[in-house]
């Protein structure tokens, strides 16, 4: 079975093809600045494991229409193609971020569920509409396939009232489903089902306490393999400190800026998602820079980690108390992975509540699962490497 993974942004269309027998990825790529005057189409195919043909065309990409055809033609190409032909496909699978609360699973896209995704668009602005777009043309380019939307938010469905729910007047969550829903689900359920199979638990029976790091980040308590806490909130703006994203701050900040400091409702959003966060505290939302400067003993870059890794370590011991059992703690995404400072920071000092490293092992350069913790910890320390495109292709192959 071959599965198409796609993720539209509102610029750009990332696809991922994965031959589900293996569960291999057998083409991928990204086209970007759509709709701009120089837009680019990055294309390879993967045969055995290693890269079979590369491309990178530089051209003007009108619309998501354009975008999306140009990647059908290279799938099909009969030199550098993947697919023999259009009927090889058996299904896009869509990531779409917000679901609400109408979608726990992933859903068939027909034209009701076109219909709910608009509604509930308002939640989700920003990606909502670009992945509504992605799906619309999708079923124009590939109508033989069944297109099958999975959404981030699905996988905290399973989140109680008592997490969920903000402490306001309830007709706000009544009458306009103001509550928490968060995100990257696709991500902490992956890494979730990998650790217990790398760990030989079964998944029902396993407690973890999920930390994703990106551009974007945030933490899962997942109880007996369902989440039953996270961080980030209605949108995907609380909770951690992230690249340009503040997380969590007192609410009474942004009426502040509002009434004291004459900041619009569009210039608050603007300063709390796109400049604040590590880009707020020092100027540069790539770790690795700011890292380099931490190394110099630069002072912003000192206080912006020192900051973020705290802000990791209050969760941890909220989602230990949340969770009571703990079997594993675990990194993922690109400073997750990669980043041995933020992941010791956080676990400096964590032996009373179970969790202690081991120093050599965290050090270690690797790009597999693996355990980091000491023998003598209760608690499992992972790293897993997380594959959001795999998950979205297996949950469509489970779905058909
Ligand atoms: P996205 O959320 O866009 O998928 P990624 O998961 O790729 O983001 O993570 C991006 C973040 O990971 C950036 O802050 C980047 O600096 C950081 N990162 C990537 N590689 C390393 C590394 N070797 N050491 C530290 N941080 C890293």
């Amino acid at each position: 079975m071959k599965i198409l993974v796609l993720n539209a942004g509102s610029s750009s269309i990332k696809f991922q093809l994965f031959d589900m027998d293996e569960h291999d990825v057998i083409a991928g790529g990204l086209a970007e600045k759509i709709g701009e005057t120089a837009g680019a189409i990055t294309y390879r195919t993967i045969k055995n494991g290693s890269e079979n043909h590369t491309m990178k065309e530089h051209i003007v990409i009108k619309d998501h229409q354009a975008g999306l055809s140009r990647i059908s033609e290279l799938l099909l190409d009969p030199e550098k193609g993947a697919l023999e032909d259009a009927n090889q496909l058996q299904a896009v699978g869509h990531r779409v971020v917000h679901g609400a609360e109408l979608f726990s699973e992933p859903a068939e896209v027909t034209e009701q569920v076109m219909k709910d995704l608009k509604k509930i668009s308002f939640l989700a602005p920003l990606h909502n509409p670009a992945n509504l777009k992605g799906i619309e043309i999708a079923k124009q380019v590939f109508p033989n396939a069944k297109q099958v939307a999975v959404f981030d938010t699905a996988f905290h469905q399973t989140l109680p009232p008592h997490a969920y729910r903000f402490s306001i007047p309830k007709n706000y969550y009544e009458e306009h489903g103001l509550r928490v829903y968060g995100f990257h689900g696709t991500s902490h359920a992956y890494v979730s089902r990998t650790s217990a199979e790398y760990l030989g638990k079964e998944l029902h029976t396993f407690n973890a306490i999920t930390v994703h790091l990106g551009n974007g980040c945030s933490m899962a308590a997942v109880k007996e393999g369902k989440s039953v806490d996270v961080s980030m909130g209605l949108t995907p703006l609380g909770g951690l400190i992230m690249g340009t994203r503040s997380g969590d701050v007192d609410p009474s900040l942004l009426l502040f800026m509002s009434d004291n400091l004459g900041l619009s409702s569009s210039e608050i959003d603007k300063t709390l998602n796109k400049e604040s966060g590590l880009k707020g505290l020092t100027g540069d939302n790539d770790l690795r820079n700011i890292l380099e400067r931490y190394q110099h003993q630069e002072e912003d870059a000192q206080l912006a980690i020192s900051m973020y890794a705290y802000r990791i370590k209050k969760y941890v011991g909220a989602y230990i108390a949340a969770l009571g059992k703990v079997d594993a703690l675990i990194f993922t995404a690109g400073v997750g992975e990669n980043s041995a400072l933020i992941r010791a920071l956080v676990c400096e000092n964590m032996e009373n509540l179970g969790i202690k490293m081991d120093k050599e092992q965290n050090e270690k350069v690797a790009k597999e699962t693996r355990v980091l913790s000491d023998t003598s910890s209760n608690v499992k320390i992972l790293v897993v490497p997380t594959n959001e495109e795999l998950e979205i292709a297996v949950q469509t192959m489970q779905f058909l």
